[in-house]
C-alpha cells in the first residue's frame, strides 16, 4: 500500500526541485477527502511526476515536510535507523565524548526532530505533528542504536502551537536525571535536562565558548544571559581574573554557581539575578569596565512581525554592552533568531557600538557548532550568529 498523493499547484515546484524540504499550504491542492495532521503522503508536481515522501499538516503554514526524495520509501524503523546512524557517525567523528546535539531536524534529514544527547540520557523534542506521529518507529530506532538509560520528551517548544499541538513534558523511558554531568571543550559542566531551559544545555555555543578563551587571559569578564555559565567558565579556565554572571533566572544562576564550584573556580565568580539591560545600565552608572563582555540573549525576534522592534533591542543591547567594555577590550554578542540575518545583526551591533561613542574592529563571526549542521537551502537551520569585536 502506498501513501496518498498530494498535488502541488502549477508553478509551485521550484523550491522542491532545488532541494528545499518545505512546501507551504498555498502551494498545494488540499487533499480530498481531507487527511489528518501528520499523515504520510507522496508529493506530486503539476506535471504528474511524484517526487518525494513527506508528512502533511493541514493546520500548519508549512503543509508538507519532505522526508525523502525516494518516492517509494516506507517510513518506518529502518528509515529512522539509517538517518539516526548517519547523524551519530557524524557526531562521533566530531567529538570524543557523548555530549552533543545528535539530531538537528531538517539538517539531519529528520524534519521536526531534535535529539540532544547527555551520555546515556536523551532529551527529545517533537516539534511537528508529523514527527509526533512517527515517534513510535523513531524511538525504536533510537533504542536500538544507543540503548539509552532514559528518554525525556520535552515537547514544550512554542513552535508546536504553529502545528496545532499542545505542550507537554513526558518521561518516555527510565528516570531522566534532574542534573547530568557533561563535558565540553574538556571542561565538566552540569546540565539540567528536566527543569532547565530548552533541552537543558545550549550545545550550539560550544565552539564560541572555546573562542572566548582567546580573549580571556587576565581579564574581568561580564557574562550577560549566562544560563549555566558556559561562556564565563571557559573564560576563567583560560585565565580570566574574575567573572560576573547575570541572568534573570535564579535556577540558571544556581546551575552556573554549581558549575563554577565543580570546576574549582567558585571564588572568582559573582552571580547576579536581574534583567540584563537594567544590570548593564546600573554597572555603567557605577563606571564599571570589563575586558571581556559577552551577551547571549534569548531571541528578540520570535516572529517576522517583531523584526523592527527586535533589531532595535539588539542595537540597544550592543550600545549598553559597549559602554561597559574597557579600552581595548572585547565584546561578543549572539543572536539565536532565524528571522535575523547576519548582516542585519552585524549592522545593529555596529550602530549600537557607535552610539556608545566607541570604535570597533571585528575579530570573528561564527554560527553554531557542527553538531548543528546547516541545511543547504533551509536558512532557518543557520539560526545562530556570534560576533566578536575589539573596541577602541
Ligand atoms: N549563554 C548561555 C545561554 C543563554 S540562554 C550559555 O552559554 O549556555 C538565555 C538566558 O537568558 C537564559 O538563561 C534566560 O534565563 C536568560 N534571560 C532571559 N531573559 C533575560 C533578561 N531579560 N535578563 C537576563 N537574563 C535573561
Amino acid at each position: 500500500m502506498s501513501y496518498p498523493i498530494i498535488r502541488l499547484k502549477k508553478g509551485h515546484d521550484r523550491r522542491l526541485r532545488a532541494g528545499h524540504p518545505w512546501i507551504y499550504s498555498n502551494e498545494i491542492v488540499p487533499p480530498e477527502p481531507p487527511l489528518p495532521a501528520g499523515s504520510l503522503v507522496r508529493v506530486r508536481t503539476a506535471d504528474g511526476k511524484v517526487f518525494a515522501v513527506a508528512y502533511y499538516n493541514p493546520h500548519s503554514l508549512i503543509a508538507l515536510r519532505v522526508l525523502t526524495r525516494n518516492k517509494d520509501a516506507r517510513i518506518g524503523r529502518h528509515f529512522f535507523a539509517v538517518r539516526l546512524e548517519r547523524a551519530l557517525r557524524l557526531r562521533e567523528r566530531l567529538f570524543d565524548r557523548p555530549f552533543y546535539r545528535l539530531v538537528h531536524g531538517e539538517a539531519d534529514g529528520l524534519p521536526g526532530l531534535v535529539v540532544d544527547r547527555y551520555g546515556e540520557h536523551l532529551v527529545v523534542q517533537l516539534n511537528t505533528a508529523g514527527m509526533e506521529r512517527l515517534w513510535g518507529p523513531c524511538r525504536e530506532a533510537l533504542d536500538r542504536l544507543l540503548e539509552p538509560k532514559s528518554i525525556l520528551l520535552r515537547n514544550d517548544s512554542p513552535v508546536r502551537t504553529l502545528e496545532g499541538l499542545g505542550e507537554e513534558v513526558r518521561i518516555e523511558l527510565g528516570a531522566p536525571p534532574e542534573r547530568v554531568r557533561i563535558e565540553e571543550n574538556g571542561l565538566p559542566f552540569l546540565a539540567r535536562p528536566r527543569g532547565g531551559q530548552k533541552t537543558g544545555w545550549y550545545y550550539d555555543q560550544r565552539l564560541n565558548r572555546a573562542f572566548v578563551r582567546l580573549l580571556a587571559r587576565d581579564q574581568e569578564v561580564l557574562d550577560l544571559y549566562c544560563y549555566g555559565g558556559g561562556f564565563a567558565l571557559n573564560a576563567l579556565h583560560a585565565g580570566a581574573r574574575s567573572a560576573l554572571l547575570v541572568d534573570s533566572s535564579a535556577r540558571a544562576l544556581e546551575l552556573a554557581r554549581d558549575n563554577a564550584r565543580l570546576q574549582g573556580v567558585g571564588e572568582r565568580v559573582t552571580v547576579e539575578e536581574g534583567e540584563a539591560f537594567a544590570v548593564a545600565e546600573r554597572l555603567a552608572g557605577e563606571r564599571r569596565r570589563f575586558g571581556l563582555v559577552i551577551a547571549d540573549p534569548p531571541s528578540f525576534v520570535k516572529s517576522r512581525a517583531k523584526l523592527a522592534t527586535g533589531l532595535r533591542a539588539y542595537r540597544r543591547l550592543a550600545e549598553r554592552c559597549a559602554r561597559l567594555v574597557a579600552e581595548g577590550g572585547a565584546l561578543c554578542l549572539s543572536c539565536c533568531s532565524h528571522n535575523v540575518t547576519p548582516e542585519d545583526f552585524r549592522r545593529e551591533i555596529l550602530i549600537g557600538i557607535r552610539n556608545a561613542g566607541r570604535g570597533a574592529r571585528q575579530l570573528a563571526f561564527a554560527g553554531a557548532g557542527p553538531d548543528h549542521p546547516v541545511h543547504p537551502v533551509l536558512a532557518e537551520t543557520a539560526y545562530l550568529k556570534f560576533f566578536a569585536f575589539v573596541l577602541d
